[in-house]
């Protein structure tokens, strides 16, 4: 194999509950990139769309992705690397994301498949570091084993794959702002009380267990978040409108996709998701802030040959 094509999907980190523990990919939005073998061991980005990113590959997540794989695998080939984004970077979908599991993805299908999941991640999470300063595990998991993923543990990195229903849907919606990632950061509290923390894994236990069933009902009441949303939805314009317009659409509920400010929504089947898109729509038209609403299930698969 010379050439590969691949979707990256974007992805929802956190999960309100799982506040740096859980995340889902989506199937309807993602990255499309193109990945070709060439002789000499260079790894270039020829193309990016839709995005001015750097073309520097230790400067580009997936030139650092790249490089690093090429380098673990001896490999002795090098690759021009072409990147389509779909969706934008600081939207807290997991730009950066989707173009380190992609290629981590595209790469490891050009070597002939030599690693699993569990070290495309560890791999992946590089490209996180050169993006954001931190190996954060939630969104590139989610983009490679695609569903819902648990980081269960770091140290070692152990990554749960969740069932998901299959008429679970996901409306987002991306108010076109700025937040600063310390911002989003510095707001959460350091510490929390016990009573919290028990309400908090309280939550993530009801919503793995809801996931695990089938049961709706279990994972709306699961998804709340006492530990960041209080202090980060301050940060996202009409975040408790957006939150009561849609859950009175059906949702089960509603948090913040990664540090925002995107906001996500869960329902049960496209109709229901699609009210939720014209109830957020309602809201933000008033606003005056640019936005974007996107609706998608639940991708089964993470990054993947298109
Ligand atoms: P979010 O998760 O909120 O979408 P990211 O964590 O993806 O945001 O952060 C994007 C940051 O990563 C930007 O500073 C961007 O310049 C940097 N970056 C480097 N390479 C890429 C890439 N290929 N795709 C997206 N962002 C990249």
């Amino acid at each position: 194999m010379n050439q590969i094509k691949v979707f990256a999907p974007a992805t929802v980190a956190n999960v309100s509950c799982g506040y740096d523990a859980m995340g889902f990919a989506l199937s309807e939005l993602g990255d499309n990139m193109v990945f070709k073998k060439t002789e000499t061991k260079v790894v270039r980005i020829t193309e990016i769309h839709g995005a001015d990113l750097p073309f520097e590959a230790d400067k580009n997540v997936a030139g650092v992705v790249a490089k690093l794989m090429l380098q673990h695998s001896e490999a002795d080939f090098g690759l021009d690397i072409k990147i389509q984004k779909n969706f934008k970077p600081g939207s807290g979908l997991g730009s950066s994301a989707a173009s380190a599991a992609g290629t981590a993805f595209a790469v490891n299908e050009l070597l002939g498949s030599k690693y699993d999941h569990l070290q495309l991640t560890k791999f992946a999470m590089q490209g996180e570091v050169a993006a954001c300063g931190s190996a954060i595990a939630d969104n590139v998991a989610a983009c490679i084993y695609g569903g819902f993923i648990l980081v269960r543990s770091y140290e070692p990195l152990d990554i749960v794959p969740i069932p998901t229903p299959s008429e679970l849907v996901a409306t987002i919606i991306h108010p076109q702002i700025e937040i600063k990632t310390e911002d989003a950061r510095k707001v959460v509290p350091e510490t929390i009380p016990v009573k919290t923390a028990i309400a908090q894994w309280a939550n993530v236990g009801g919503l793995i267990s809801g996931l695990y069933a089938g049961d709706f009902d279990l994972i709306g009441n699961s998804l709340i978040d006492y530990v960041a949303e209080p202090q980060r939805k301050l940060l996202i314009p009409h975040f408790d409108e957006v939150k009561e317009a849609a859950i009175k659409s059906g949702a089960l509920g509603v948090g913040i996709s990664g540090s925002g400010p995107s906001m996500f929504a869960l329902s049960k089947g496209m109709f229901m998701a699609k009210q939720i898109a014209e109830a957020m729509h309602a809201i933000y038209e008033k606003s005056g802030i640019d936005y974007a609403i996107y609706v998608s299930n639940i991708s089964k698969t993470g990054a993947r040959p298109i």
